[in-house]
């Protein structure tokens, strides 16, 4: 396993569509296990194959400590209600943004193995789901935010409102 180096707004990776992952051979296994490794180093809950410069559809998330998912192909078939995020992104250091984001979803993907799986997420588990997917998409979270703020604007906000703490997905 080895780190790998996060791409940043501006690299042009991060605005293209990845393709599916038709044949999960051991070149995405390791992929997937230097993924993990890099997110976990950057304290991020989820990391998208593009933020490592590979435009293929895989993302790694662990919205909770512990619980880690590698999700291939993935595709969300339902959504449901809406909530505030307060999201930060490992690729867009420094910053924080408000974004709706649907309350609940319903994803199929593929796992390491090729086995496919339905799940159903909400709450803070849908947010980082979502992020994740958009970056499959060619999408920043930046684009949907309804602000944009540096954490230390973000900071000062707290002072004055009960917002949720923020996190890097
Ligand atoms: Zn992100």
């Amino acid at each position: 396993m080895a780190l790998r180096k996060v791409t940043i707004e501006g690299d042009e990776v991060l605005r293209k569509k990845c393709k599916e992952i038709t044949n999960i051979n051991d070149r995405i296994k390791l992929l997937a296990d230097d993924m993990i490794e890099t997110m976990k180093k950057e304290s991020g809950v989820g990391l998208a194959a593009p933020q490592v410069g590979v435009l293929r559809r895989m993302f790694v998330a662990e919205p909770e400590p512990g619980e880690l998912y590698i999700m291939i192909n993935p595709v969300i078939t339902e959504e449901e209600g809406t909530q505030e995020s307060t999201e930060g992104c490992l690729s867009v250091p420094g910053f924080i943004g408000l974004v709706d984001r649907p309350m609940s979803v319903k994803l199929e993907a593929q796992d390491i193995d090729g086995v496919k799986h339905n799940y159903e997420f909400t709450g803070f588990h849908a947010v980082v789901m979502c992020h994740e997917l958009d970056h499959l998409n060619g999408i920043l979270y930046v684009d949907r935010s309804k602000q944009t703020m540096t954490e230390e604007e973000y900071e000062d906000s707290l002072l004055e409102t009960d917002v949720n703490e923020e996190v890097d997905i």
